[in-house]
C-alpha cells in the first residue's frame, strides 16, 4: 500500500455512510415519495439539527461532501438555506446561480449538465423552470437530485419545512383547518403543500380569485384520498376558523400578459385589521418572497410565523442533506 493509500484509507474511516439509512442515495422529486413515518423521522433529525446548531453553531457530519446547487430561476432563500445548511454540516458547496454565465448559455443540454457536475459533487440541488425537469435530471444523475422547485410543479423540500414550521409551532397537523390563500394554480408550493398534508386528517381550504385556483388534477388526486377540501373566492368566511393561514404571492413570471397581473397581484392583502377575525392560536405562513400580499405591520405579530418558518427551512434541509448522503 502506498502512504498516499494507506493515508486515505484511515481519513476514509470516519466517512463511512449508513446505507441503509432512510432516504440514502435517494432524490427528492414529489412530497408523493414520502409516508408518515418518513416524515416522523426527517422531522426528528431537523429538530436535532436545530438543537445542536442552537448550542454550537456547527459541526462536521459532512466534512468533505460536496453540494452543487445549480439555479435556474431566482433563488434567495433555497439557494442560501442549502448552502448555510451544508455549511452548517462541515460540507461545502459550489454554487450555480447564474447560468446565463455556465455552459448552460453555450446550449449545453440538463442531462449534460448534471452529469457533469456530479463528478465533482455528491449531492445536487437543481430548480428549473420546467415541469418534470428534476426526474428528467433524476433519469440521467446517478448522484442524489434534490427538486428546489420545478416550474408551476413542485417544491418538496419547501412543503417539508412549511410541515415542519406546523409542527414546531402548533404540534400534530391532525384536525387542523390550513387555509391556502394567493396563486394556487402557478405556486408550486401550495401544490406541495396541499399533497404532503394530505397525509394528515386536515381541512383544506382554497383560497383565490376563479382564474388562479388550485389545479383541478391535483384537487381530484387529493379527493380520492378522501382529504376534505373547500375553495373559496373571500378570506372573511374561513379566516375564523382557521389555524394556518398559508399566503402566497401571485406569480408574476408565470403570466403571459403584464396586464392580467396587475390586475390580480392585490386581491388578498393581509393587515392587522385582517388579523383580528383570525383566531388567537394560530399561524400565518408565506414561503416569501412577499410583494405585498402580507402588511408589514402584521410582522409583529406572535401569529406571523413566515421569519421563522425560513429558519425552519435550514434545519430540514439540513436533515435533508445528511439522510441523502447518509449520515442520519
Ligand atoms: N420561493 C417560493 C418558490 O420558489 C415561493 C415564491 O417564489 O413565491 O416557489
Amino acid at each position: 500500500m502506498t502512504p498516499l493509500s494507506s493515508a486515505i484509507n484511515t481519513f476514509s474511516l470516519p466517512f463511512g455512510e449508513q446505507r441503509n439509512a432512510p432516504l440514502y442515495g435517494q432524490d427528492i422529486l414529489s412530497v408523493n415519495q414520502f409516508n408518515r413515518e418518513d416524515l416522523t423521522y426527517i422531522y426528528r433529525v431537523a429538530h436535532e439539527m436545530r438543537s445542536i446548531v442552537e448550542r454550537i453553531g456547527s459541526f462536521d457530519l459532512l466534512n468533505g461532501k460536496i453540494l452543487a446547487n445549480l439555479f435556474y430561476e431566482p433563488s434567495t432563500r433555497t439557494s442560501s438555506s442549502f448552502t448555510a445548511a451544508m455549511e452548517r454540516l462541515g460540507g461545502s458547496v459550489i454554487p450555480i446561480n447564474n447560468v446565463q454565465y455556465s455552459s448552460v448559455s453555450k446550449g449545453e443540454s440538463l442531462p449534460d449538465t448534471v452529469r457533469t457536475l456530479e463528478c465533482y459533487a455528491d449531492v445536487i440541488v437543481l430548480r428549473h423552470p420546467e415541469v418534470g425537469s428534476c426526474a428528467l435530471a433524476a433519469q440521467y444523475a446517478k448522484k442524489p437530485i434534490i427538486n428546489a422547485g420545478d416550474g408551476i410543479g413542485e417544491h418538496p423540500t419547501q412543503a417539508l419545512l412549511d410541515l415542519f414550521t406546523i409542527f414546531e409551532e402548533l404540534g400534530n397537523p391532525e384536525g387542523l383547518s390550513v387555509t391556502l390563500l394567493g396563486d394556487l394554480k402557478n405556486g408550486r408550493t401550495v401544490h406541495s403543500l396541499a399533497r404532503l398534508l394530505a397525509l394528515f386528517n386536515v381541512k383544506l381550504n382554497y383560497v383565490s380569485p376563479e382564474v388562479l385556483k388550485m389545479p383541478e388534477e391535483i384537487v381530484a388526486e387529493l379527493g380520492k384520498k378522501k382529504v376534505k377540501q373547500e375553495a373559496f373566492s373571500e378570506l372573511d368566511g374561513i379566516l375564523p376558523e382557521t389555524d394556518v393561514l398559508y399566503v402566497t404571492r401571485v406569480q408574476k413570471e408565470r403570466f403571459a400578459s403584464l396586464e392580467e397581473y396587475e390586475q390580480l397581484k392585490d386581491l388578498y392583502v393581509i393587515t392587522p385589521e385582517t388579523m383580528k377575525a383570525a383566531k388567537q392560536r394560530m399561524i400565518v405562513m408565506h414561503p416569501l418572497p412577499r410583494v405585498g400580499e402580507i402588511s408589514m405591520d402584521v410582522d409583529d405579530d406572535p401569529r406571523a410565523a413566515y421569519f421563522r418558518q425560513m429558519e425552519y427551512g435550514m434545519y430540514t434541509r439540513m436533515a435533508l442533506l445528511a439522510m441523502v448522503l447518509g449520515k442520519a
